[in-house]
């Protein structure tokens, strides 16, 4: 119904940027290899994800815009459902408070578009595309114009969407990314690109990270690899030699997601306590990896906080690792 999918896009649509990690996700869900971005006015007018992953079928067009209805949990996923966030609410929660096009071709299947405006769905109309899903939501918040009034400048928008199609590639490095802004019409102007990384996991982080935050940080980073109990940390940090002025480049992801949480950073600043002055961040990509019984990355759909069963052990896993390369490295 129109009125609770509105109530739960606030949980779950916070601003164009959380729309962009929905359905960025959703493509990467569906096996994409390619996934594009595009964007106008920092995402308040137009939000586009195309991608070339498995399709939707034109019967299940509907049931993507129905609440709870999700393609991704069977019945042994149900114990750890919190770990699948909450599910099946993102493309009803757009479709009710902007206006949401899915135009998508599964193998064996005719192309299909399906509209939704305002929480008012349309009927599934013969689309002609060769494959994949495009995603095109317009005019986001329209239909609550309270939320309408949150968004802030194009300008912060538009680099609130890169931080995270930034955050998602890295995660991501066997999967090109495209991001485009077309507030000006056309073909618009490409603001970010990453070819798809090839070689083993280490090779294409290597290679996505020189991209993202430059060679000079992927030339100066220690590769990390530790794991404690059943918890596994991989990725790069950067050397103490290594500046960034005062930008914070910390990267952290948990299960494959993008996170921001307070213990994982207060473990990155401990670890470089002795080797890096106060005032500056350490700059890092650092996968934490475990049994997804052992965290709740989900605790809210719209926030990236995470909780460890176990929050000493996560700790002491990011410390101890990290020291351990900064000390083999001589420092
Ligand atoms: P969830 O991702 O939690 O399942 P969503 O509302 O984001 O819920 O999507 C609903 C369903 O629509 C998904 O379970 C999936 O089956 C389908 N779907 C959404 N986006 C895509 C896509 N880009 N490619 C293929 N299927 C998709
Ligand atoms: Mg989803």
């Amino acid at each position: 119904d129109a009125a609770i999918n509105r109530i739960a896009a606030g949980e779950v649509v916070e601003r164009p940027a959380s729309a962009v990690k929905e359905l960025v996700e959703n493509a990467l869900d569906a096996g994409a290899r390619r996934v594009e971005v595009a964007y106008a006015q920092g995402g308040k007018t137009l939000i586009r994800v195309t991608d070339d992953g498995c399709g939707i079928s034109p019967g299940d067009l509907p049931l993507a815009l129905s609440r709870h209805a999700t393609s991704k949990i069977d019945g042994s996923d149900l114990l750890n459902i919190h770990t699948f966030g909450f599910r099946g609410e993102a493309l009803p929660s757009l479709g009710a408070v902007g206006r949401l096009t899915i135009t998508s071709r599964a193998a064996g299947h005719d192309g299909a578009e399906i509209s939704v405006s305002g929480g008012q769905m349309a009927k599934v109309k013969p689309a002609a595309l060769n494959g994949g899903t495009t995603v095109t939501l317009r005019d986001l918040f329209f239909a609550t114009p309270a939320r309408l009034k949150f968004m802030r400048t194009d300008r912060a928008e538009t680099q609130a969407i890169t931080d995270i199609v930034k955050r998602l590639a890295m995660a991501e490095p066997f999967v090109a990314f495209t991001l485009r802004d077309v507030s000006d019409g056309g073909d618009g102007r490409v603001t970010f690109r990453a070819d798809a990384e090839t070689g083993d996991m280490f090779d294409a982080l290597h290679g996505r990270l020189a991209r993202i935050l430059g060679t000079d940080f992927a030339d100066n980073a220690l590769k990390i690899d530790a794991e404690r109990e059943g918890l596994r940390m991989t990725g790069y940090a950067a050397l103490p030699t290594y500046s960034r002025g005062s930008a914070v480049a910390q990267y952290l992801f948990v299960n494959g997601r993008p996170v921001r949480d307070k213990m994982m950073i207060g473990a990155l600043r401990a670890a470089y306590m002795d080797v890096l002055s106060r005032d500056r961040h350490p700059a890092a990509a650092l996968f934490i990896d475990c049994d997804p019984m052992l965290v709740d990355v989900n605790v809210h759909p719209a926030k990236s906080e995470v909780r460890f069963r176990d929050p000493g052990l996560a700790r002491g896993l990011i410390v101890s690792g990290l020291r351990h390369a900064l000390a083999e490295a001589g420092h």
